[in-house]
């Protein structure tokens, strides 16, 4: 397998600060010199963006307008710490019969219990205290239940809730049947992030995580049901089997899995330097066992490494597992990943969900970046640290994925419509970016140091987060205000687009002239980003970062050597599109030049702090002046537009004063 190599050659790295002349901006400059290419590594992953969009589209099935997906809010008069399914399950059918009693506290004098149940579920009975006590199903989607008697707040109380049907509903419902290998059955949910209550009764909102759960599957003797934590046991008799699994780690709704089919099982283990070890559990169809086995491996040192990048794996005492579905992509339920198969886009994907999505859950679906983005960054990593040379590929192929995106915020401003929520090029390629350009803004050591903080708060820890409690993190870790990056980048739409022009003056300095245009003015018109800028000339290399603050900024710096091109971003850190870098003509006049020249409307006038023009006349060929002026020429910009629309084809000179001198410049009105 071929891996491509950098493209520039860095065997040396030393970093010195460098002083500008006219914008004290730059910050830290590295000098890569040298000639030999470092070897690349070489491994059995390469990344491939096909794999990447077939996880979206199964992310993104449930995918119709819901007119009725808001939870009653009344459902908040009880905190549910303990909830036992208890359920019979069978890959022939869809049905689901069975009962879940819920556990919780009153928050309130209780006269009512709420849950979201869809309509195609039946009731049975519902006992509380022993007896069966009165409900009703209101409206579609709602399920009320009437005590005996009056529940006082700070009770601990439970209530139990048979019943059967075939889950319906929304895109895929909660159950799907699935086939494997031409004729296998098999059974699996897909719940978020509506359709928990398509096959149980609970409360589907992102408010109430529950501290445990039991799940107890009765299924053919044949399959085996793979679910959240741990498993307690596997008990046949007469042709089936009740398979019971225990998590004792608080779990949002959605993230409670549930599959049965014929698995066949096997176990890989992580074992970190402190010594634990931690099981992966793998339930995957006969048929794909050999490929999983093989590429389930390559799990083992990125559980690894997201534990020391972001605390240690968040249900250490449990496991993390997949279970094989037949649908392409995955789903990460917690400790119990569902995968279509074991390609290192996706796994890496799912694991990264179990700190992001599954420990700190999005507190709102509108935040549901704080899931996604993350662990669609966090398969970037991944090609970083394991197979840095595709990196690159990584990064090209979500940038063009995020060209093509909607022209929308990150932020979701509609949460009834599954495909704005779960957009590929919005949610997740975006949303990996901006946590690329923030690590740029911020650097290695706030970045990381700031997710490790937002993973460890307790307040969110195993509970609920949304974005303003993540840049809270950022920003105390790095003591930058985030507000204009988020206000642009999450909350704001659309893109920019660079224009360089540079010339090199006389004694290596160099000026970069920057302008941007974006591609949504109407919702950002300026970008404000550190951008990187590389110089490339006498053998050296050297990427700048310059603090780009307004449109039309002016750049000069200092190098130690002849300057032969610059390109912008070449290490790809920032969104953006549809850059052009123009070397300014007549850069061997230090002070002034013209551009564009010829030119066939306005153009340019760039000058720099030794010839500050004071006035300006343009001359033609007869020796005739046609206009003449005093300006006004900011010192500090660098250039001076002149408006030449209603000039004529034909060459022409433009004379300049500054205090000191005068001088003229030839220039060509094109047609
Ligand atoms: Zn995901």
């Amino acid at each position: 397998m071929y891996l491509s190599h950098s493209i520039f050659p860095k065997i040396f790295v030393c970093e010195m600060t460098i002083t500008n002349k006219t914008d004290p901006l730059i910050l830290i400059f590295k000098i890569l010199i040298g000639l030999s290419l470092s070897s690349a590594a070489y491994g059995q992953i390469q990344y491939d963006p096909s794999e990447e969009i077939e996880f979206f589209k199964t992310e993104n099935a449930n995918n119709i307008r819901l007119l009725n997906f808001f939870s009653d809010p009344r459902a908040n008069n009880i905190d549910i710490y303990y909830t036992r399914f208890d359920l019979a399950l069978d890959p022939d059918t869809l049905f689901v019969k069975g009962n879940i009693n819920t556990s919780f506290l009153s928050k309130t004098n209780i006269d009512t219990l709420y849950f979201d149940l869809d309509g195609s579920m039946t009731v049975d009975s519902v006992i509380y205290h022993n007896a069966s006590v009165i409900f009703i199903q209101p409206v579609n989607n709602s399920f009320w239940i009437i005590p005996s008697q009056q529940i006082l707040t700070g009770t601990k109380d439970s209530v139990v809730i048979y019943y059967q049907g075939v889950p319906t509903g929304d895109g895929f419902g909660g159950f799907q049947k699935g086939i494997h290998n031409s004729t296998q059955k098999s059974l699996f949910n897909l719940s978020e992030p509506y359709s928990s209550r398509n096959w149980w009764p609970c409360k589907q909102s992102l408010t109430d995580k529950i501290d445990s759960i039991d799940i107890v599957i009765h299924h053919p003797e044949i399959y085996k049901a793979a679910s959240n934590g741990l498993l307690i046991s596997e008990i046949s008799n007469a042709g089936y089997t009740t398979t019971h699994w225990k998590h004792n780690y608080p779990i949002a709704p959605y993230l409670i899995g549930v599959a049965v089919a014929n698995y066949n099982v096997y176990e890989d283990t992580v074992h970190f330097i402190s010594g634990d070890s931690l099981i992966i559990l793998n339930y995957v169809f006969p048929e794909s066992i050999d490929t999983a086995k093989k590429y389930s491996k390559e799990l083992l040192p990125v559980l690894k490494f997201y534990s020391e990048t972001f605390g240690d794996y968040p249900f250490m005492k449990e496991k993390y597992g997949h279970a094989q579905w037949t649908l392409k992509g995955g789903m990460e339920h917690q400790t119990m990943s569902f995968v279509g198969s074991m390609n290192y886009s996706l796994i890496t994907h799912e694991l990264a969900h179990q700190w992001f999505g599954d420990k700190v859950t999005c507190g709102t679906w509108r935040d549901i970046w704080l899931n996604e983005g993350f662990a669609t960054y966090c398969t970037g990593l991944c090609f970083e640290k394991f197979y840095p040379s595709q990196f690159q590929n990584w990064k090209e192929n979500t940038l063009s994925s995020i060209k093509d995106a909607m022209p929308q915020t990150i932020w979701v401003w509609d949460t009834s419509w599954s495909v704005r929520i779960f957009d590929y090029k919005l949610t997740y390629a975006k949303g990996a970016y901006l946590l690329n350009m923030l690590r740029w803004k911020l650097g290695d050591e706030d970045f990381f140091a700031g997710i490790k903080s937002y993973q460890s708060d307790i307040d969110l820890a195993y509970n609920f987060a949304q974005v303003p409690d993540l840049i809270e993190h950022f920003e105390n870790q790095s003591g930058q205000d985030l507000n204009e990056f988020f206000n642009q980048w999450y909350y704001g739409g659309g893109y920019p687009s660079y224009h360089l022009q540079w010339k090199q003056n006389n004694n290596n300095s160099v000026s970069v002239y920057v302008e941007q245009e974006t591609s949504i003015p109407e919702s950002i018109q300026f970008f404000s980003m550190p951008i990187p800028i590389q110089f490339i000339g006498d053998g050296y290399d050297t990427i700048v970062r310059f603090e780009n603050d307004f449109n039309g900024q002016l750049f000069s710096i200092d190098l130690p050597f002849k300057v032969d091109s610059i390109s912008f971003d070449p290490d790809l850190n920032l969104i953006s599109f549809a850059n052009t870098v123009v070397r300014v003509p007549g850069f061997n006049d230090a002070s002034l030049s013209l551009f564009p020249n010829p030119s066939s409307s306005d153009l340019n006038l760039f000058y720099s702090v030794d010839f500050i023009p004071l006035s300006i006349s343009i001359v033609d060929e007869a020796g005739r002046e046609l206009f003449s002026s005093e300006i006004k020429a900011d010192r500090y910009s660098g250039k001076y537009p002149i408006h030449a629309n209603s000039i004529s084809a034909g060459i022409y000179f433009i004379k300049v004063k500054s205090e000191w001198s005068e001088r003229t410049l030839k220039w060509v009105k094109a047609n």
